[in-house]
């Protein structure tokens, strides 16, 4: 083994031990750091300067009790989290997610993958996330409203606009940002850009609900666009069906492709038509103004398919775009991928697919686009609006649009530069760009090479 390699198997060893309780972290991190080898042989300086140790550990963590009263008068109290994981290039940026799951493994992965996607979009962004065990199904909008009070009235300690600026995530979304917002404003006794996801008539930036589904299709496009191919004509199943899921299939649609599935945590539609715009407009009033269920699609279009406690890996394919949440895509979904023989899988959803999975997709040749790449769209949009907060001005739709459009086209050719066979610290020895440790090389490079100039601490 070169020493770069035997660096990263000692590093991993340790991390392994030291986090032996908590998979999602491990899980990140060995995705990242196993592509890092090549480059950790060339540049002994990262080595011996502890980058590795030193950005595995996040600067801090903090974590918080929120007590909240339900319409009945009961009293609930939930745990509620933020991690500031690394400021190196930029004030902490990652979103809130309110979801029974959530514990400080699962925080710590979204936060770490937070660092590198954040740099990816060449802004100034540091990298965080945060959230609560709290469970927004089934509250009332008063419930949401005293919750979301009670957790920012903790949290405003720790964040403002050159600090830590949160944004949503699975479970938070522009309605939640506005009681976050609403309450810190009070706080703090300041209007500024301390969240991102703001409503556009009150310092939102245009486009930013649609902008992780959006750059997901434009990073696909590029993929494509490489290869001299399009997506016009190509049958795509998506899981999900909220933010990423919905502006991911409107995309689709608008590129002349043809949406297969969408889904929720119950089960998956498939409309062998084709979900068109006015079909999604019907899973939008679903899923955005009842908050119902996605199996609700067939009271208005009986001829679709609805497949209770499944995912829609089996359906057969040109693109896959899992758009739901982490470890969706286990092997035997990867094996039932492959076998439909499909052009690409790109990760809308945060971590989607398991190590295994992803192995089996790369060693059948297929495309695979990281999340850290695919889905940057959301947080750079975010980068935005904090510029335009700074400014006090709003860019229209096309100027952010055009903006998304070009970061997502670097990211894309970031990945080939540093993913394809031939480059300098790529272990790819495939005729195809490796766009997982093309997004992994290039996105630690830079937040390495920014702390070796920050100084030791
Ligand atoms: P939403 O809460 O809007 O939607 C999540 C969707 O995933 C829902 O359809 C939900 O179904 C489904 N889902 C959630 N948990 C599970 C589960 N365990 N099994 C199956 N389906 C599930 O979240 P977003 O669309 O915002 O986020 C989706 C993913 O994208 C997450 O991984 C998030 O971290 C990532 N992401 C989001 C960004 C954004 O800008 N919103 C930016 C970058 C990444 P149900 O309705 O039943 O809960």
């Amino acid at each position: 083994m070169s020493d770069g390699q035997t660096y990263v198997a000692d590093f991993l060893t340790n991390f392994r031990r030291k986090h032996e309780a908590e998979p999602e972290f491990i899980q990140s991190v060995e995705e990242l750091v196993n592509s890092l080898g090549q480059l950790l042989d060339a540049r002994p300086d990262l080595r011996s300067a502890g980058v590795l140790e030193r950005i595995t550990e996040p600067e801090r963590s903090i974590q918080f009790r929120v007590t909240w009263v339900a319409d009945d008068g009961s009293v609930h109290v939930n745990r509620g989290y933020r991690v500031q994981f690394s400021s190196v290039l930029g004030p902490y940026k990652g979103g809130l997610r309110f979801h029974p799951s959530v514990n400080l493994s699962i925080l710590q992965f979204l936060g770490f993958e937070q660092i590198f996607k954040n740099s990816l979009t060449g802004l100034w962004l540091g990298g965080g996330k945060g959230g609560s065990d709290f469970d927004p199904k089934d509250k009332s909008d008063a419930e949401i409203m005293r919750f979301c009070q009670a957790f920012i009235t903790e949290l405003a300690n720790y964040i403002g606009p050159d600090t830590d600026i949160p944004a949503g995530d699975i479970g938070v979304g522009s309605r939640e940002i506005g009681y976050l917002f609403g309450w810190y404003k009070k706080l703090a006794n300041e209007f500024h850009g301390s969240l991102t996801g703001k409503g556009t008539d009150w310092g939102g930036s245009n486009l930013r609900p649609e902008a992780t589904g959006y750059g997901l299709l434009y990073f696909v496009d590029a993929m494509l666009r490489h290869r001299g191919d399009s997506m016009t004509g190509k049958s795509v199943v998506i899981s999900g069906s909220g933010n990423v899921a919905q502006y991911a299939a409107q995309k689709a649609i608008e590129f002349g492709a043809k949406v297969l599935t969408m889904s929720d945590s119950n089960g998956y539609i498939i409309d062998n038509a084709g979900i068109d715009t006015a079909k999604l407009a019907t899973i939008l009033r679903i899923k955005n103004n009842d908050r119902g269920r996605i199996k609700q699609y067939l009271d208005f279009y009986p001829d679709a398919e609805y497949y209770e406690g499944s995912r829609p890996w089996k359906v057969a394919a040109d693109i896959y775009l899992p758009c739901a949440t982490q470890n969706e895509i286990e092997i035997a979904d990867a094996q039932a991928m492959v076998a439909n023989k499909p052009l690409l899988v790109a990760e809308g959803a945060n971590m989607p697919t398991t190590p295994e999975a992803v192995t089996a997709l790369q060693a059948a040749g297929i495309l695979f686009a990281p999340a850290k790449a695919s889905n940057a769209g959301g947080v750079a949009v975010s980068g935005l609006e904090m510029a335009q907060n700074s400014m006090r001005t709003a860019w229209t739709l096309e100027v952010v649009d055009d903006r998304l459009k070009e970061i997502m086209q670097n990211i894309h050719d970031k990945c080939a530069k540093h993913g394809a066979s031939n480059s300098k610290y790529s272990s790819n020895t495939g005729s195809d760009i490796d766009y997982v440790s093309g997004a992994n090389i290039s996105g630690f490079l830079r937040v390495a090479d920014a702390m070796l100039s920050q100084g030791i601490f």
